[in-house]
């Protein structure tokens, strides 16, 4: 059995809302992961099976290796096609908002939403959320907000019916927001439900392989280039830095999504605690922030770039060249060393 952690009234709210909706849309953020997509897809399968007209709206493209997922192709890009999303949002009576808990984490879907006659549900499992949805179910406790999702299902009453493209997705989103299950998650119930997943007839060793083992040679060359020549050890700091600017990623013919991991990396490297990536982007400089244990790295995005995130997991953007991104970071870590030194 699994605990009821979505408060009843909660559950309630989103039943009375899905009885008089025709038309829902459901959005994500920015650079959707894999917990996005996957979320988002759960829930799409869920409701189009219940007779739902149900359209998933993101901001911008996701990663190949997130297409393969059933309904994936039927993903509407906010950026390409901004007039359609336009009149979604606009005609839609119920609006879901996963994996995210601010709007602006949208980018140019944040006023469609803002702006939306439609009820709206958040589902996200980052701390904090803001004040824009007449139903908030936010539990940073969990690990992804896909899981949220499967346990929003089972407790409107709906496991049986669940498909089994329903369960791929939600797999996919729970495996990718823990690293495949090496972080973030200890709680005994997340194997419970992967259990009832397995039920649902998905393949969870093709799961893994189809998001893990389908990268390009580019992709793996660019990540050998970054260890090798990109990577800055702060040993008193126990932290590790690696940096890409545009023209490297050009000399690597970089694909969206083909640094998706990188941050990760330098804390496989023994002592490393904190790790940062830093990437430049076309109008902005892109942060990722991984730490191990308690280290708050949430909080080194929020205080230093503007930005938020989990604990292990966080990012920032910031607007200026890479070196002054650089120096930043390199001016912010001293003063984290208390938390650093610990461990
Ligand atoms: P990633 O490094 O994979 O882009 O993001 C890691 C985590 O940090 C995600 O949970 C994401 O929601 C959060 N995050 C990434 N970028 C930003 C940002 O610019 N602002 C905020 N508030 N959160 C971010
Ligand atoms: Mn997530």
């Amino acid at each position: 059995m699994i605990s009821k952690i979505i408060r009843s009234q909660n559950i309630s709210k989103v039943e009375e809302l899905l009885n008089q909706s025709n038309k829902i849309v459901i959005t994500t953020h920015v650079s959707p992961d894999g917990d996005a997509i996957g979320s988002s897809l759960g829930l799409y399968h869920y409701l189009s099976e219940q007779g739902n007209d149900v359209t998933v709206v993101v901001p911008n493209e996701f990663p190949a290796f997130l297409k393969w997922v059933d309904g994936a192709k039927d993903i509407l890009i906010h950026e390409k096609y901004p007039e359609f999303a336009q009149k979604l949002f606009d005609e839609a009576d119920l609006i879901f908002c996963l994996d995210f808990n601010i709007p602006k984490r949208t980018l140019g879907i944040a006023p469609l939403i803002e702006n939306a006659k439609a009820k709206k549900v958040l589902i996200d499992h980052h701390p904090e959320p803001s004040d824009f949805c007449d139903v908030v179910i936010s539990h940073p406790e969990v690990s992804s907000t896909s899981e949220l999702i499967f346990r929003l299902i089972c407790r409107l009453g709906d496991y049986e019916t669940m498909t089994r493209n329903s369960a791929e997705a939600l797999y996919m989103g729970m495996m990718t927001d823990t690293g495949a299950f090496t972080y973030n998650s200890n709680d005994a119930q997340i194997y419970y439900i992967i259990g009832e997943l397995l039920k649902k007839g998905i393949n969870k060793d093709q799961i893994y392989s189809k998001v893990y083992n389908s990268y390009s040679e580019d992709r793996y060359r660019m990540l050998g280039f970054t260890l090798f020549e990109r990577m800055k050890i702060y040993k008193e700091y126990k932290t590790a830095l690696v940096w890409l600017s545009i023209e490297d990623q050009r000399r690597f013919n970089a694909q969206k999504g083909d640094t998706e991991g990188f941050a990760n990396i330098p804390l496989n490297i023994e002592e490393i605690i904190f790790a940062v990536f830093i990437r430049e982007d076309n109008d902005l400089v892109k942060i990722s922030f991984r730490s191990q244990g308690d280290f708050p790295a949430n909080r080194f995005a929020s205080e230093c770039y503007n930005g938020g995130g989990h604990r292990n997991a966080a990012g920032g953007e910031f607007r200026g060249t890479l070196d002054e991104a650089i120096s930043l970071f390199e001016k912010s870590l001293p003063t984290y060393a208390p938390l650093l030194k610990k461990k």
